[in-house]
């Protein structure tokens, strides 16, 4: 009974569904964008938003934003100070969205809006998250596919989140959820993970990534490889548990072995040699004493950054623009 009253509620206006696009300088892309998504918010029944961010784009996209205009849809524009990244955008979309159902989508038209109506079934169904998973990824390297693949494995070897391979930001999330994600205090956003923290009922839907419409990816091998120093240290302790092992195995194998050194000498007597074997020890231990200094630096760095307790984005400007013709359910159903 419980749950047909909640599904009725998700059905009545006001906002059913907030569609929720990060966007850095993608101004060749952003018309054919909006086309698409509002071809398909136009056939849904329900009433929709969608929250455009722009994340300090330095060429023309934010004008062309605020020319958009939805028959169906009304239209929220957020502008931050400057580039915050990515997942900044997505929290600032997120705080600002007020559907009954979110969704995430890049606006390179790489996540195709024409499965929005499918993500809105499952979430129909009681799922309160849809995971898009990429089962194929069209455009991109083969670099870039296994570095993804190898990332993966690390990422869920060493996090304590299950965090849903091939799964990336393109996904709906239903309100009780966002609102959890929105009072997460952390400042370091590693959204991926961040997604998958507060579980709840979870489904995958398979779909093909298509290539990027056009323009180029904002991601380079240094950022990602950066991005994923981040997702395995903001989501983990486990890397630091491996260090503490790895200095007990050789400690104690170093002990062991100095018996046998001492021993050996008081048996035998030593005449001096082993340079080459010295030198291999003290190489070996002290890159991997520089490894473990380096990775307390990261979780030390994490610490900093959360205690400076900075907000994750600053608002420039914000404008909101009501649909051209609201559509009402009697009215879509005569
Ligand atoms: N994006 C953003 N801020 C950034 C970088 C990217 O808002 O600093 C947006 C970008 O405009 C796009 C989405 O995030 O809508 C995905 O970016 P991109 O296509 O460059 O990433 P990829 O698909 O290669 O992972
Ligand atoms: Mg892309």
């Amino acid at each position: 009974m419980g749950k047909i009253s909640s599904v009725q509620s998700r059905i009545s206006p006001p906002t059913t569904l907030s569609v929720v696009v990060p966007y850095f300088n993608e101004e060749s892309v952003l018309c054919e964008f909006h086309a698409r998504l509002t071809r398909v918010l136009d056939t849904l029944s329900d009433t929709s938003e969608i929250v455009y961010v722009n994340d300090g784009s330095t060429d023309n996209s934010q004008s062309l934003v605020e020319s958009f205009s939805s028959h169906t849809s009304s239209i929220k524009c957020i502008a931050l100070s400057r580039n915050f990244g990515k997942e900044s955008a997505l929290s600032a979309g997120l705080a600002h969205s007020s559907g009954l159902a979110v969704i995430a989508i890049d606006a390179d038209l790489q996540d195709p809006p024409e499965l929005i109506p499918a993500m809105l079934t499952k979430w129909r169904e009681g799922f309160d998250v849809v995971n898009m998973q990429r089962s194929e990824r069209l455009g991109e390297s083969w670099l870039k596919k296994k570095s993804a693949a190898v990332f993966y494995s690390l990422l869920n070897i060493m996090s304590q989140t299950d965090i849903p391979e091939n799964v990336g930001d393109f996904r709906l999330i239903a309100r009780e959820v966002v609102d959890h994600i929105n009072a997460l205090p952390e400042r370091n956003r590693y959204m991926k993970g961040i997604f998958s923290w507060p579980g709840f009922k979870q489904a995958t839907l398979p779909f093909t990534r298509d290539p990027r419409f056009c323009g180029e990816s904002k991601w380079n091998y240094f950022k990602l490889v950066g991005l994923a120093i981040d997702g395995i240290t903001s989501f983990s302790i486990r890397p630091l548990r491996a260090a503490t092992v790895l200095g007990l195995i050789i400690a104690s194998s170093a002990f062991l072995y100095g018996l046998f050194v001492v021993s050996k000498t008081l048996l035998f007597g030593e005449p001096v040699s082993g340079y080459p074997s010295l030198m291999v020890v003290q190489l070996a231990l002290g890159g991997i004493q520089l490894i473990t200094i380096g990775l307390l630096g990261e979780y030390i760095g994490r610490i900093f950054i959360e205690t400076k307790q900075r907000p994750l984005y600053l608002i420039q400007s914000y404008s909101e623009k009501g649909a051209v013709h609201k559509q009402t359910l009697s009215e879509k159903r005569a």
